[in-house]
């Protein structure tokens, strides 16, 4: 285990780690930096609170995103087209450029590390249809999903986890990282973490830490997403003083089972299924003529909400929409989607092949996040220059903003964006970090904040339970951050989220000890979520337009004049959320293609 030391920190002993890069997170970001960073000689060490195969990349389904042209003629210039258009013009071009050219590259590798993707009849990569994805710059939907049958996310998951054991990296399984170790020149030198299994608390020390902890669904009460995923980078990013960006933009997937919320995948549309209202109408049609069922998310979420509450919705209280699977050949389904019509037997009692499934949006995937470049680095933006570093910092995968996804994420590309961005930490952490080389020490008492905020939460004996105050989050973000937003439920949900970051001072933690207290890892887990629901919903109320996943009734259009810039949000541990602004990176990195705002949203 490499210990040093067991110095003290107030009243605990802690053990101190010495590496040349951490990588906290065994998803699909933070697996694909880890096997990077080992391949490139460095030695990496990988911190998980979850063992790396059950992290959420193993509940993708449909697919990863790449101009492959294996089933018809693709070309990466196209999907850079459709990403950008899917951004709302909220992303930034060089990051998408970037992301959508070296997608070629990294799917390859992904299937020379031996990812069992389904085949085509000559052997090639299967490609299956997505929403928002099209040919010849938005003309007909193309096949560009690379897909092993329906459970993309888990073959990628072990491949990566087991290419990582190769490449003689160490791995911290069912570790909580608790805080970042930031110097006085701002530069990122280490991390905290408790051992979730004996009880120690650790000090790493690293020239670089890379940060891979997922998304924040579970800020919400509906959401796809696993109970694990609780934004825990973003709350230490914005402990460590740094900002979070695009937080508004929280993506609705148009089909959660109703009312569990499970996923069926958008590859269930792309493979022939589509949806229909309370009369037997396959309303996409009228809403998007040209893509219908595999318009974006944002579209066919929105669209299925004006359906529900103009009230076409179906069942006895008109309060979902039905997706039909039923026209698919049995062979069809059993082959491409065997895992779904497991899931709808068993979260909806439906036999796909006979009956349509109940669905409604639900929350699905966080655009924003800690703001990175597209080498992986984290910004710390200031007026005179909205590029500037952290030294010593990265982030990866659905925890960082770099930003592809802009206003709203295409179907497979986040897949993409871990696999891409993972592998671009991997490449910038070999010329940025010498293999080995002596690190001074630690500032003086380094990890004591985050030791005395895990110690009082320890001993917390407040009067709400963190499953109480956790609720009302939940559902202060589902009622007042929804798919449709206007002034008054954003003013009145930034005034709860107030509100209940105070509750944070009174909450109640029963268990006093150290090992697999789970009660205390909610409620660190919940100060995370806390971070990131403020700061989602106060950049939401700010942002005076609509555009991506933020639809705002009091403001329907795009204003791109005042508001083409990314939202930053930074948040005291008073909960005060003070907002800024970055300009979106407007300039390729080759200017093979350049795409412009058009005057108009054409779907
Ligand atoms: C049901 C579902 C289906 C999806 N399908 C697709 C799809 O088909 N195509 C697509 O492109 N995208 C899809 N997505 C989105 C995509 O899967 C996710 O955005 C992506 O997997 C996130 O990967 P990640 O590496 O960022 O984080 P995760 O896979 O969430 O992993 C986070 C890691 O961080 C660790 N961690 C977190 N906090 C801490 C802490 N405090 N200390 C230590 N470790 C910590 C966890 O243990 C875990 O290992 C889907 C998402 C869902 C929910």
């Amino acid at each position: 285990m490499n210990a040093m030391s067991k110095p003290s920190l107030g009243a605990y002993t802690i053990i101190d780690h010495t590496y040349d890069v951490i990588v906290v997170g065994a998803g699909g970001s933070g697996l694909r930096a880890t096997l990077g960073m080992g391949q490139a000689g460095l030695k990496t060490a990988c911190i998980s609170k979850v063992f790396p195969t059950r992290s959420h990349t193993v509940a993708a389904q449909g697919g990863i995103g790449a101009a492959l042209g294996n089933m018809e003629p693709d070309d990466w210039r196209w999907h850079m087209y459709d990403t950008v258009k899917g951004s709302d013009w909220l992303g930034d071009q060089d990051a998408i450029e970037y992301m959508c050219r070296e997608a070629i590259p990294a799917i390859h590798e992904l299937e020379h590390f031996g990812v069992p993707f389904s085949r085509t009849e000559d052997g090639k990569i299967y490609q299956r249809p997505f929403g928002g994805h099209m040919k010849d710059f938005g003309q007909a939907p193309v096949r560009r999903a690379c897909a092993a049958a329906d459970r993309t996310g888990h073959a990628i998951l072990h491949t990566l986890y087991q290419q990582s054991l190769k490449a003689d990296v160490e791995f911290f399984v069912e570790y909580f990282a608790t805080d970042l170790i930031m110097d006085d020149e701002g530069a990122c030198r280490g991390v905290m973490a408790w051992c979730l299994e004996d009880g120690t608390i650790h000090r790493f020390r690293a020239q670089l830490v890379v940060l891979a902890t997922g998304g924040y669904g579970r800020a919400y009460l509906s959401c796809t997403s696993a109970h694990t995923c609780t934004g825990d980078g973003g709350g230490m990013a914005l402990r460590a003083g740094l900002p979070m960006q695009d937080m508004e933009f929280v993506q609705f997937h148009p089909t959660g089972i109703f009312p569990a919320g499970c996923l069926i995948t958008e590859g269930a549309r792309g493979e022939g299924g589509y949806l229909t209202n309370a009369e037997g109408e396959r309303f996409m049609e009228r809403y998007a003529p040209t893509a219908k069922d595999l318009a974006s998310r944002d579209v066919v979420s929105r669209s299925m909400t004006i359906e529900i509450m103009e009230g076409r919705g179906c069942g006895p209280n008109k309060d979902h929409i039905l997706l039909h699977l039923e026209g698919l050949k049995p062979e069809q389904l059993h082959e491409r989607l065997p895992g779904i019509s497991e899931t709808a037997r068993v979260f909806a009692g439906v036999d796909v092949t006979k009956a349509p499934i109940p669905v409604l949006p639900t929350v699905h995937y966080n655009m924003g996040g800690i703001p990175t470049n597209y080498r992986a680095e984290v910004l710390r933006p200031t007026r005179d220059n909205p590029d500037a570093i952290v030294p010593g910092l990265m982030a990866v995968g659905e925890a960082a903003c770099v930003s592809v996804h802009g206003a709203n994420r295409l179907g497979t590309n986040s897949l993409l964006d871990l696999v891409v961005f993972g592998r671009a930490a991997a490449h910038q952490a070999a010329k940025v970090v010498t293999p080995g080389a002596s690190q001074p020490a630690l500032p003086a008492r380094a990890g004591e904040a985050s030791l005395d905020r895990l110690d009082a939460t320890r001993h917390a004996k407040g009067g709400t339970t963190v499953a109480a105050l956790r609720d009302q989050m939940q559902r202060t973000m589902q009622n007042h951050a929804a798919v449709f937003r206007n002034s008054k439920t954003l003013k009145e949900g930034v005034a709860k989220m107030s509100g209940l970051w105070q509750g944070l001072k009174d909450i109640s933690v029963s268990d006093r000890g150290l090992i697999w207290n789970s009660d205390l890892m909610e409620a660190l887990e919940l100060h995370n979520l806390m971070g990131n629901a403020i700061t989602t919903m106060a950049s939401a109320e700010a942002r005076h337009e609509s555009r991506g996943a933020h639809a705002h009734d009091d403001f329907p259009e795009r204003d791109d004049a005042e508001w083409m810039k990314h939202s930053l949000a930074h948040c005291t541990d008073e909960g005060e959320v003070a907002l800024d602004y970055r300009p979106v990176r407007m300039q390729t990195l080759t200017n093979d293609v350049s795409v412009f705002p058009p005057k108009k949203r054409v779907y």
